[in-house]
């Protein structure tokens, strides 16, 4: 349980003991999430291509907007004006917002080094797009100051300035229940001493969001005026700057931590970072790992204490014809592959999900070929439903002490 003027309750249920995973309950003013869970990236408002009664449906739990998509467009004032982003999308289940600091991150020092959170990887956001926008400077679009971050809107090429006060009153006017302070991403390439001088920015940032939030906290015309705060650890793929970070950011009274920035250049560099920075962290908290991509990744976060992760891969994946199957290569197969011409099945016999209750595999690869729409639907919400019951998996497993032989069985698949 933390602070009791948090409105965020979180109760461990159940730690195994094998390692630092364990299962929870992260009650927000919009409901009561399972955890480990993963939150679906709903850069926009929405999942793409699945409406949200379709998500509350195949048991999603938790959803991650963008405060820096949503502020260019259409607009904090406008969500705000229409009862913020539940009411506004019809979501109705809990929400977090990211604050922006990974865009402005990899449309800055991101871009110009050509590198995102693990080498090529980025989150779902939208790459910066110059088609049809040539006042699109195509380098770097961010200037970093100790006031904030300045940037070129990615939709109209305007002029716009993010610091931790206006990120907090973006956040604000959003009404997710669970909200991120502005931070500054560096990038692997970036050097330990340009590394360092980003956290001790991020932790002074941390601060002022931190009081601008409380501030805010009794303003009657805010969405949700129950919203919580998580701080953010920095410290790129250095040790000691991780545990600094998890230090300095764990002792500020934030309701809950999030691990974010340069992961490091490989996935062993990623899940270091979790081994420095997780046990630094208060225990009674929920801590949230920002934009992971793989099945083998979830297992690693959660075995390292990790809460929730909010996870681009399924939605990405399921646009470009991949689907997710357990004990195929990688837990995925390609659609578009030839072998499924004929293929009746569905995509997973045992999956209760939309999809595979309705269409064959020969089917979805004729949409997916002809590049028709309900293709994106269709496979989003299979791919949903397969890690929304991996983690239903994962949470029992845990719950009965056999979480070690679960990751064994779904690590000797092919
Ligand atoms: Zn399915």
């Amino acid at each position: 349980m933390i602070d009791p003027s948090s409105p965020l309750s979180f109760y461990v249920l159940h730690r195994d003991p094998a390692s630092l995973a364990r299962t929870g309950e992260l009650v927000t003013p919009h409901g009561t999430v399972r955890t480990p869970a993963f939150a679906g990236v709903a850069t926009q408002a929405t999942i793409k291509a699945v409406e949200p009664q379709a998500l509350a449906a195949h048991g999603v739990q938790l959803l991650i907007a963008n405060a820096y998509h949503l502020h260019l467009r259409p607009g904090e004032d406008a969500v705000a004006a229409l009862g913020g982003l539940q009411r506004f999308s019809g979501w109705t289940g809990p929400t977090m917002t990211d604050s922006g600091g990974f865009q402005v991150f990899s449309l800055g020092a991101g871009k110009e080094h050509g590198v995102g959170k693990m080498g090529s990887i980025f989150p779902d956001a939208p790459a910066p797009s110059t088609r049809n926008r040539p006042s699109v400077p195509a380098r770097s679009l961010v200037r970093l100051r100790e006031r904030g971050a300045q940037f070129r809107s990615i939709v109209d090429g305007s002029l716009h300035e993010f610091t931790p006060e206006s990120v907090v009153a973006i956040q604000r006017k959003l009404g997710a229940d669970i909200v991120l302070p502005l931070d500054e991403c560096t990038s692997p390439l970036h050097d330990r001493a340009y590394t360092r001088r980003a956290m001790e920015r991020t932790h002074r940032w941390a601060q002022r969001g931190l009081d601008a939030f409380r501030e805010s906290a009794a303003d009657p015309a805010l969405p949700n005026p129950a919203q919580a705060l998580y701080g953010i650890v920095q410290g790129g793929a250095y040790r000691d700057l991780r545990e600094e970070s998890a230090r300095f950011i764990g002792a500020m009274g934030f309701s809950g931590f999030a691990i974010g920035g340069s992961l490091g250049r490989s996935k062993d560099e990623m899940l270091q970072v979790l081994d420095w920075t997780v046990p630094l962290l208060p225990a009674d908290r929920p801590r949230h790992l920002l934009g992971i991509g793989e099945i083998e990744d979830l297992f690693a976060a959660v075995r390292r204490g990790i809460d929730t992760l909010d996870c681009a891969a399924p939605t990405r994946l399921a646009r470009n014809g991949g689907v997710l199957l357990r004990g195929e290569r990688r837990h995925r197969i390609n659609l578009r592959n030839a072998r499924f011409e004929r293929d009746d099945r569905p995509i997973d016999p045992s999956c209760d999900c939309f999809t595979c209750r309705h269409h064959s595999r020969a089917y979805l690869r004729h949409l997916c070929r002809a590049g028709e729409l309900s293709f994106y639907r269709l496979a989003t919400l299979h791919n949903l439903r397969f890690l929304v019951r991996l983690m239903q998996e994962i949470r029992a497993a845990i719950d009965e002490d056999r979480f070690d032989a679960l990751v064994d069985a779904w690590s000797g698949s092919p």
